[in-house]
C-alpha cells in the first residue's frame, strides 16, 4: 500500500516540478514586466510634468508673442504715419524745388537777355544830333562789302554793318520785286571820310549851308554801318528831288517792315528835311515807330533803348 502510495506520487513529482518551474518562470517574467511598466510610467509622468511646464512656457510664450504682435502693430501704425508726413514734406519740398526751378529759369532767362544784350553795340540805337554826336575813334564791330549790284555807283564800293546787312538786302529785293528801282548811294562812313565830305560840302555850298544838312553830328549815323543813303534811276545820280519819286513812296510805306526809319523827315527839328537817308533801328522798333507816326528823333531815348535787344530779330 504504502509502495503503492509511494509508487503513486511519483508520476506527479515531475508534472507538478514542471509546473512550479513554469509558475516561478511566470512570477519572474510578470514581476520583470511590472517593473518594466512601473519604470515606464514614470518616465511617462516625469514625461508629463514636462509637457506641462513645456506648455505652460508656450502659452507664455504666445502671449509674449501676441504682446510684441500688439507692439508691432502700433509701431507700425507710427511708422506708417511716419511715412505719411515724410511723403507729405516731399512733395512740398518737390513744390518748392519746382518754384526754385522756375525762378532759376527766370534767372536765366534774364541772364541770357543780358548776354544778348551785352553783345549788342550799344550804339546802335542812341541819337546823334546836335547835342549827341558818335566819338571819333568808334567804329562797326564787322562790315561787310555790299555786293555791287545794290550799288549806284560802279566805282565806289560801300560797306554795311554785317548783322544788318540782311535786312537792307531783303528791303531791295522785295522793292525789285514790286517794281521799285532803289541803290544805295552812300552807306558806311568812317569819321575821316565824313570830315573830308564836311569839308568838301563847305567848299562847295559854304559853311552855313553845309552846316543845315550836313552837321558832322547829324551824318555821324554813317559812321554807325547801319545808315545809308538811297538813290533811284533818273535823278542823275544825285539825291535831290529823291522826295518826289516812286522810290521814295515805297520807302515811306514799306522800309519798316525791314527795319529801317526815316531820321530827318519833313518838318523835323534836327536837319534838313532828308527823304534818301534812312537807319537800321531794327524791325520791332520801326514797326512800332511807324504805326505811332513817331519820328526816331522824337521818342524819349529810353523807350527806344528797350527796343535794342530785339534789334537783330
Ligand atoms: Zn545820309
Amino acid at each position: 500500500m504504502e509502495y503503492q502510495d509511494t509508487k503513486s506520487v511519483w508520476p506527479y513529482i515531475i508534472p507538478a516540478g514542471i509546473v512550479f518551474v513554469a509558475l516561478g518562470g511566470f512570477l519572474i517574467y510578470a514581476f520583470m514586466q511590472l517593473s518594466v511598466l512601473t519604470e515606464q510610467t514614470r518616465s511617462l509622468a516625469i514625461e508629463s510634468t514636462e509637457l506641462a511646464s513645456t506648455t505652460t512656457a508656450l502659452l507664455r510664450n504666445t502671449d509674449q508673442l501676441a504682446k510684441n504682435l500688439k507692439d508691432l502693430r502700433s509701431e507700425t501704425l507710427g511708422l506708417s504715419d511716419t511715412l505719411s508726413s515724410a511723403q507729405q514734406n516731399i512733395s512740398a519740398v518737390k513744390t518748392q524745388v519746382g518754384g526754385v526751378e522756375q525762378t532759376v529759369g527766370s534767372i536765366s532767362g534774364a541772364v541770357g537777355t543780358l548776354q544778348k544784350l551785352s553783345q549788342i553795340d550799344q550804339e546802335l540805337l542812341k541819337k546823334y544830333s546836335k547835342f549827341y554826336f558818335l566819338n571819333e575813334n568808334y567804329a562797326p564791330t564787322y562790315l561787310i562789302d555790299i555786293p555791287a549790284d545794290y550799288i549806284y555807283s560802279t566805282t565806289i564800293p560801300e560797306q554795311f554793318l554785317t548783322e544788318a546787312w540782311p535786312f537792307l538786302k531783303n528791303l531791295f529785293d522785295t522793292a525789285k520785286v514790286d517794281g521799285v528801282e532803289l541803290y544805295v548811294k552812300s552807306a558806311y562812313r568812317s569819321f575821316a571820310e565824313q570830315q573830308s565830305l564836311k569839308s568838301l560840302y563847305s567848299v562847295v555850298y559854304g559853311v552855313g549851308t553845309a552846316n543845315s544838312f550836313s552837321a558832322d553830328q547829324g551824318y555821324s549815323e554813317h559812321q554807325l554801318g547801319t545808315t545809308l543813303d538811297f538813290i533811284t534811276s533818273g535823278l542823275g545820280g544825285q539825291v535831290t528831288g529823291f522826295d518826289g519819286t516812286q522810290a521814295y513812296q515805297w520807302l515811306l510805306a514799306n522800309a519798316y517792315r525791314f527795319g529801317f526809319e526815316l531820321s530827318y523827315p519833313t518838318g523835323n527839328d534836327y536837319y534838313a528835311f532828308e527823304p534818301w537817308h534812312w537807319r537800321f533801328v531794327g524791325v520791332k522798333l520801326a514797326t512800332y515807330l511807324h504805326n505811332k507816326n513817331l519820328n526816331f528823333y522824337d521818342a524819349d531815348q529810353r523807350e527806344i533803348d528797350a527796343y535794342l535787344v530785339n534789334i537783330f530779330d
